[in-house]
């Protein structure tokens, strides 16, 4: 296990409840982040191997290639991206990128996967050893960094005597949600985790995070039931909107209100959306009196390619 043990601040009360903030976006490694938890389990298994460059796929906006991008960097490893070319535009997250000196193959979203594959595959040829990290940081390894930090939570309770009835968060790929679902499964607790999701909907994206759930549980060879593991995947598919990346006035405000009075950066494609998103449905299921942890994923640089907006 690595140690990562981000830090839990306590924000306030808000709506007759108290406030949580788990700080991932402090993790100290290029902003922090999802992707660096997930990144630092990666690279220990590309560590231990006999491999010699990694090939990723993510979009110019990517939190998840700029991690992978730098962490190969610093191991003087090429990173090859597979960049979708619907978007490429210059962000805060690509002009670092290409600073770490990542390879770009651009294609467009429906060849994704056939570019992929042709990449390994020639990379092979050349007598190279890839290693192939699923955008996102999306499978069993992704899904374990979020058991970890579920065991990171699970640990503070303890110290603080304290439980969390609620954890909200950005929920994208659902591989950070199945973690914490694993988690919760693992131990048996009693609380809802609830992923805000910013773009996909429901079916596909709770039967993702179930397929994420049952991947990494057999892996482990721990048994649950279909009913026991659908039972703790809410997926909220009600905030995100017109999509992808895309804001609206009240995310806006939100990101505002959160800098100015906390201080904590939030960016609208993710994190910023989620706590909104929170907040409504808090309003809306007259959630009362109770402690609730944010799980901030990170995103920071996002947050400057927002500034001007808000
Ligand atoms: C990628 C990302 C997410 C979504 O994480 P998933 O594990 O894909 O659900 C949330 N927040 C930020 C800042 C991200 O970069």
């Amino acid at each position: 296990m690595i140690n990562v043990n981000s830090e839990i601040q306590k924000l306030g009360i808000l709506k007759t409840n108290h406030f949580f903030i788990k700080r991932e976006d402090l993790i100290p490694y290029s902003f922090g982040g999802n992707k660096a938890r997930k990144g630092l389990l990666f690279f220990h298994e590309i560590d231990r191997g006999k491999y010699d460059c990694v090939v990723t796929y993510g979009s110019s906006h990517s939190n998840h290639c700029r991690i992978i991008a730098n962490m190969a960097a610093s191991r003087e490893m090429p990173c090859h991206i597979i960049e979708p070319e619907e978007v490429s535009d210059i962000t805060f997250n690509s002009r670092m990128i290409e600073l770490f000196g990542a390879q770009i193959t651009k294609a467009q979203v429906k060849n994704v996967h056939h570019t992929i594959e042709k990449k390994i595959e020639e990379l092979k040829r050349q007598g190279k050893r890839p290693y192939f990290i699923p955008g996102g940081g999306h499978g069993d390894i992704g899904t374990e960094a979020y058991v970890q930090c579920y065991r990171e939570i699970k640990e503070y309770e303890e110290k603080n005597n304290i439980h969390f009835g609620y954890i909200f968060f950005a929920s994208g790929t659902g591989t950070t949600q199945a973690g914490l679902v694993c988690g919760q499964l693992i131990y048996g607790d009693e609380r809802k985790i609830i992923g805000i999701s910013i773009a996909r909907k429901n079916p596909y994206g709770e039967n993702v995070i179930f397929e994420s759930v049952c991947s990494y549980m057999k892996s482990k060879k721990i048994d649950r039931s279909d009913h026991e593991k659908k039972s703790e995947i809410i997926f909220d598919d009600h905030f995100t909107g017109q999509g992808y990346g895309k804001n609206n006035p009240q995310i806006l405000q939100t990101i505002r209100h959160i800098m100015i009075e906390y201080g904590i950066p939030l960016d609208s494609t993710y994190t910023g959306k989620a706590f909104w998103g929170m907040e409504q449905y808090i309003s809306q299921e007259n959630v009362r009196d109770e402690n609730i942890l944010f799980i901030h994923t990170g995103g920071t640089p996002l947050y400057f390619d927002d500034i001007s907006q808000i």
